[in-house]
């Protein structure tokens, strides 16, 4: 299926996918095997909107692949999700948490629906009969949703209650990004973030002269839960200095560093940034070419493509949205010797917190925010070095090696299981 944007989403990931598999020598069958979606379900179904009429939304629940453990992934709200795009992310999702070593397949999920046109209860009845929808195929240790673009705590407290009321008991584990008081785990919020500067913090000691991120210029476009908890962490905890960020309302500048925290304090209030001062109004296109030696990508996909990859000036590429980088764009990037940290390494802070939270619900015993962002910092930074030893190992690209490292568990997992029957 289209994308909007020309070609399919899935196929890109393909391509990387396969890139990945021809350097391992991975046989056809295991290719066939990881290449497949066990699971793809469509929804439409009827909501009351305010004013009495009906309306008929669609919704996608995608699993990948589970020889690892149940799915897991997050349900997006937003007017352009489609298969395809659901499909690709689910099949991300299986790799991110393979590298990240949490007992889990991938799964992804999403409704076509502007959740700002929508009242509160239009969004809470969306949102349990959406979730009614796709429970049969939902389970604590089958497939386990959670916040992802346009969702967040109060939603994820809508699906648990909606079913719970319908199995007749409170079941902690069957979404993860809950409010805090309702069995969520502390620093789930900020997890993404954090994982984002860890990550980044990493790579500059990796991939640049001159130590961590303290002290360097950063640019980050998005400033969603993602964007706005990377700049800051990154702004207030590693020292670095982040002069330009953007939502769908602009891009801002200042080349003194922006203050993250009044911008941060700045969206709670209004939402987004719109009417934010803190720096001069530049364009999206100006954000992604300013000469800055970090630019984190942390909207939506997509967003550097062949179009304006030439003009990235960064050395360090940081991916914390979800396919943010197209195929080609990527190799015009690499070509300019800039180095990229793949998405399913960077921004899999979210879904290691939702597994510390799964865990803590299992056991009705929560842990300190101090512990949640030390079991945190352990995982990010052993991915990424275990990411770094397989890139040396076959002198590829960092995206190739966390392919080809992720690959490897999944297709290990899958011999030690064997094929049913
Ligand atoms: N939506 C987030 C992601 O794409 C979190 C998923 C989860 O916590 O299950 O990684």
């Amino acid at each position: 299926m289209e994308n909007g944007n020309g070609g399919s989403l899935f196929a890109d990931a393909l391509k990387q996918f396969d890139r990945a598999a021809d350097l391992m020598n991975l046989d056809d069958g295991m290719r066939q095997v990881l290449k497949s979606h066990k699971r793809e379900i469509t929804v439409n179904f009827p909501v009351k909107m305010d004013d009495g009429s009906i309306r008929v939304f669609t919704g996608y629940r995608f699993q990948h692949n589970i020889a690892r453990g149940p799915a897991k992934g997050g349900i997006r709200y937003h007017q352009n999700v489609n298969a395809d795009e659901i499909k690709t992310l689910s099949f991300l999702m299986t790799w991110k948490c393979a590298i990240a070593g949490i007992p889990y397949g991938g799964a992804k999920g999403g409704v076509k629906v502007n959740p700002n046109e929508l009242s509160e209860g239009e969004l809470e009845r969306l949102s349990r009969r959406f979730f009614s929808e796709i429970a049969p195929f939902i389970g604590t240790e089958t497939d386990i949703p959670a916040p992802d673009v346009n969702t967040n705590s109060k939603i994820m407290a809508w699906y648990m209650d909606t079913y719970s009321m319908n199995v007749g008991r409170s079941e902690l584990g069957i979404v993860t990004g809950k409010p805090v008081e309702l069995g969520g785990s502390l620093g789930r919020n900020e997890a993404t973030g954090r994982g984002v500067a860890i990550v980044a913090d990493e790579a500059c000691k990796y991939f640049l002269t001159g130590g961590g991120v303290k002290g360097r210029t950063v640019a980050i476009q998005g400033f969603g839960n993602v964007g706005s908890y990377t700049a800051l962490i990154l702004g207030t905890e590693y020292g670095a200095k982040v002069v330009a960020i953007s939502d769908i309302t602009g891009a801002y500048y200042n080349p003194e560093g922006i203050n993250v925290k009044e911008a941060f304090d700045y969206v709670t209030t209004h939402k987004d940034l719109k009417g934010f001062n803190g720096g001069k109004i530049i364009s999206n296109d100006e954000l992604l070419a300013l000469n800055v030696e970090i630019l984190i990508p942390a909207a939506l996909e997509r967003s550097i493509t062949d179009k304006n990859a030439d003009k990235v000036r960064a050395k360090l590429v940081i991916e914390a949205a979800n396919n943010p980088v197209t195929p080609e764009a990527d190799e015009i990037l690499r070509k300019k010797g800039i180095s990229i940290v793949p998405d399913f390494l960077t921004n899999s802070g979210g879904v290691v917190v939702s597994y510390f939270e799964w865990v803590q619900g299992l056991y009705s015993y929560f842990w300190d925010l101090e512990d949640v962002r030390k079991a945190l910092t352990k995982v990010m930074k052993n991915s990424f070095a275990d990411i770094i030893k397989t890139m040396e190992q076959y002198k590829t690209d960092m995206r190739t090696g966390a392919y080809i490292l992720a690959i490897s568990k999944v297709a290990n997992a899958t011999k030690l299981r064997g094929i049913y029957p």
